[in-house]
């Protein structure tokens, strides 16, 4: 067994969004009431996400930005995203639970991590908010392990959705992979396969566009071929995974038909690296409250390692 982390905190709850909203508190109590019943929880390691600083923050986003989230008030940040009096605070502990995993892994504390947050990130780009992001969780987490020494690291997202904030953050760098699996054409309208990268950052970026209807089949060729022989040629010193578990067949905002062996078998193509990498996993989307808490169950199963 490994031994894999859960970072959650109620201050996640706090970010309150409009009646209706898909992306809302209920979203990370079923997570909790599934995995509190679980055989899984008593083997978790359970950590406390510390805050994010300004300066973790801004290693991806533009201080005039994190000002304006934090003297906002509440309302629409753009048509999808709605900042609630306590989404600042919110926001920063997002990202402050991929750091304190991270850190952790260093610390050889933890090989693995399961990061059960909202809001999510990898929409949000450097200068807005966008697509239910505030700040770039995966990204921020990124730069933050390259300041403690883990020089190459490979981000993958299997989130339904293509991660535009992530991919921009980092398109012209050599020192993180981006690897994305989405729906397309669809929200936001980014990761074609003709975006690989540009300057030293061509072929950094690799994303595998999906029609509506594509399910397990497509999903076990990208998780278990592609990124498999882009993680043995990339040679990275960490994984990290936006997780989004919209691209379940139950999921109500998006048309992909991923079962629940599918999301095993994509968690299993992305530990299957022949060396062991640490892996730290934040999470994403993922709208049905059932297939979500289910999803997020067995993803914890796999980061454990139970056969
Ligand atoms: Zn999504």
């Amino acid at each position: 067994m490994k031994n894999t982390a859960l970072l959650y905190d109620d201050v996640f709850l706090t970010h309150e969004m409009p009646e209706f909203h898909p992306e809302s508190r209920d979203r990370l109590i079923a997570v909790q009431n599934v995995l509190k019943k679980s055989h899984v929880w008593e083997k978790l390691i359970h950590l406390d996400p510390q805050q994010a600083t300004l300066d973790d923050i801004c290693r991806i986003h533009d201080a005039d930005y994190v000002e304006k989230i934090n003297t906002y008030g509440h309302g629409y940040l753009d048509p999808d995203t709605y900042l609630s009096e306590n989404t600042p605070k919110a926001a920063l502990y997002a990202a402050g639970a991929i750091i304190t995993a991270i850190k952790s892994v260093k610390a050889g504390e933890i090989e693995r991590a399961f990061c059960a947050v909202r809001p999510p990130g990898h929409h949000a780009e450097a200068d807005r908010a966008m697509g239910f992001c505030i700040y770039n969780n995966v990204a921020i987490g990124a730069r933050f392990a390259q300041s403690l020494g883990y020089g190459k690291v490979f981000i993958a997202d299997f989130d339904v959705h293509h991660g535009n904030g992530t991919q921009h953050s980092f398109y012209n760098d050599d020192t993180v992979f981006y690897f994305s699996t989405h729906q397309y054409p669809h929200y936001p309208g980014t990761g074609s396969a003709m975006e690989k990268g540009n300057g030293k950052g061509m072929g950094y970026t690799f994303n595998v566009p999906l029609v509506y209807g594509s399910g397990d089949k497509e999903m076990h060729d990208a998780y278990h071929h592609k990124l498999h022989t882009l993680v043995e040629q990339f040679s990275p010193d960490i994984i990290l995974v936006s997780s989004g578990y919209d691209i379940h067949r139950k999921d109500p905002l998006a048309g992909l038909s991923v079962t629940d062996d599918g999301i095993r078998d994509i968690v299993r193509g992305i530990l299957s690296s022949k060396r062991d990498i640490p892996a730290v996993f934040t999470l994403e989307g993922g709208y049905s409250l059932e297939a979500l808490s289910t999803s997020v169950l067995i993803t914890i199963e796999e980061l454990l390692g139970f056969e």
